[in-house]
């Protein structure tokens, strides 16, 4: 009889790894299939030495999608609130200085999980250790000026986009490129 029990108890176990492991692979496919929308600031260092299009045309070229874009004056109100993590940083000041000092070029990318791509296109804080490949290791040298902002996670993003484009900013349509960037199980639209 305790084989018995112990057989049972065993095939309960197995089926809730089953569920578990479906779980699971329903919750991972359902993430690497979501269409996300994410920000990017090209910066006034970008601006200063002509790199905005170097900067689209790499983001075009990865197979993102512009659904927004305008060129902004930043001021001091829009920086605290975008650069409130780091409002109490001795270098705050110096970013409010160097954000406001030309306009900068708001866009807003689609994509599938488009937030990871772009941070990964950007490249790490730091220019001079970011990765050769990345915007930011191939084109800057600087913490400070860095070419670019992008939202570094989904709910940031999800925050960001509607801070810098009103109803209506971003647009909606489908290239018909679209088609040959993803296999039809990768893409949700
Ligand atoms: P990221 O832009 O890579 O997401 P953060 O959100 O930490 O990085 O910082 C925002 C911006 O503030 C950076 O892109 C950079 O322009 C500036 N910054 C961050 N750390 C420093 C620093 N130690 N010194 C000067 N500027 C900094």
């Amino acid at each position: 009889m305790p084989a018995r029990r112990g057989g049972y108890s065993n095939f309960g176990i197995k089926r809730e790894v089953a569920t578990f492991r479906m779980i699971r692979y329903f919750i991972a496919t359902f993430k690497s299939t979501t269409m996300q929308k994410t920000l990017v600031l090209i910066k006034p260092d970008a601006v200063e030495r002509g790199l905005v299009g170097e900067i689209t045309g790499r983001m075009e070229g990865k197979g993102l999608t512009l659904v927004g874009m305008k060129m902004i004056q930043l001021d001091d109100a829009m920086l605290k609130e975008h650069y409130a993590h780091l409002a109490d940083k001795p270098f705050f000041p110096g970013i409010a200085g160097f954000m406001k000092s030309t306009p900068v070029v708001v866009q807003c990318w689609e994509g599938v999980e488009a937030v990871e791509v772009v941070r990964l296109m950007v490249g790490v804080t730091n220019a001079r250790a970011a990765a050769p490949g990345t915007i930011r290791g191939d084109l800057a040298m600087s913490i400070q000026s860095n070419l670019v902002h992008a939202s570094d996670s989904l709910e940031t993003a999800q925050v960001e986009v509607p801070r810098f484009f009103k109803a209506g900013e971003v647009l909606s349509y489908k290239r018909s490129a679209f088609e040959y960037m993803y296999a039809p199980d990768e893409k949700s639209m």
